[in-house]
């Protein structure tokens, strides 16, 4: 599968080659951890490290926690930073939302970081470029790359979660979008008298679907049960009040992708995150709300799968930035020497 008969147009001011080296650095960026990892060009993570988030205000203590999770991760793989073998890019999968133009991250759930020049600062520390991608993004270039998606070239990824991300795969290549944010399906509004929502909005996909939406929405019906896992397993066993407050997720999932679907003709949606891992408690009402939804004939037949990958999947699509740019770098490097 190549990217090159509709991507060929966005890379003509900037050639491309196939990067050198055969192993890249890699870091996922989010609000409860920050983890990288040293990742070679099968997808095969050959050391890793991870450090928490930091939950200081500081902007240079986050910084060192990401360059700490880095060396970790390169000593753990038993190399250093001047190794050959390291592609001249490190690829980088951060919460959102960023600035791919100026090179910045202000992650809702990192407050230390706003306009944070993330590229510019791991860019001289480690005398790399710097490839950035959402963390969401990340994970459906994973699976496009090596998971469930794998031979589509029209795809959307998500993790449900504690939040709703999403990423898009768009002939072949991500899709970025002006300023990098593309695939935010949590906050597409799937009920306009739905619950308030973090982001400002109103019935947010997130809002209604994400694990500790599910979660409070059972609570308030009386369902005692801490978290989405304890929803799902009541749900199970067949307790009424956990059935259907993962019915109500499916319903507004259904309802999101199936616009996605119809707008974007895409082949693939693949969903992953711990709220995914209900299983058919939540895939199955999932497929009848897409159907309700999706009814065009192109968008009609079922195309919903969980993700193949596991919770290293940010990472290994944050390495696919380096490692195969010409794919999966948006915008691509602007320099003369790749
Ligand atoms: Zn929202």
């Amino acid at each position: 599968m190549t990217c090159w008969p509709t991507c060929a147009t966005r890379w003509i001011d900037h050639p491309v080659t196939p990067a050198a080296g055969r192993i890249a650095i890699a870091a996922d960026i989010g609000g409860s951890k920050f983890a990288a990892g040293v990742v070679d060009r099968s997808g095969a993570v050959l050391g890793s490290h991870r450090v928490p988030t930091p939950q200081s205000a500081d902007p240079d203590t986050l910084f060192d926690a990401l360059t700490a999770a880095i060396d970790g991760a390169l000593a753990d793989a038993g190399t250093a930073a001047g190794d050959a073998a390291l592609t001249p890019a490190i690829g980088v999968g951060t919460a959102a939302p960023m600035d791919l133009g100026l090179g910045t991250v202000s992650p809702v759930n990192i407050p230390g970081w706003r306009g944070f020049p993330l590229r510019e600062r791991l860019s001289s520390r480690y005398d790399r470029d710097v490839g950035m991608i959402g963390d969401a993004v990340a994970v459906a270039v994973a699976e496009h790359w090596l998971g469930a998606a794998k031979g589509s070239d029209n795809v959307l990824g998500m993790v449900v979660s504690t939040g709703v991300g999403g990423g898009l795969v768009l002939g072949g290549c991500v899709f970025a979008g002006a300023t990098g944010n593309a695939g935010h399906i949590g906050h597409v509004s799937v009920d306009p008298n739905g619950p308030a929502c973090v982001c400002g909005g109103v019935g947010c996909l997130e809002a209604i679907a994400s694990g500790p939406s599910i979660a409070a929405w059972a609570r308030e019906r009386g369902l005692e049960a801490p978290g989405a896992r304890e929803v799902a397993a009541l749900a199970e066993r067949g307790n009424p009040i956990a059935t259907a407050a993962y019915e109500r997720a499916a319903e507004a999932l259904g309802l999101a992708v199936a616009g996605a679907v119809t707008l974007l003709d895409l082949d693939m949606v693949v969903i992953g995150g711990g709220v995914a891992g209900a299983g058919s408690v939540l895939f199955e009402p999932l497929a009848t709300s897409y159907a309700r939804y999706a009814t065009l004939s192109f968008a009609s037949a079922p195309r919903i799968r969980p993700a193949a990958l596991g919770a290293g999947a940010g990472l290994v699509g944050a390495a696919a930035v380096a490692l195969l740019p010409e794919v999966y770098w948006p915008g691509g490097r602007k320099g003369d020497s790749w």
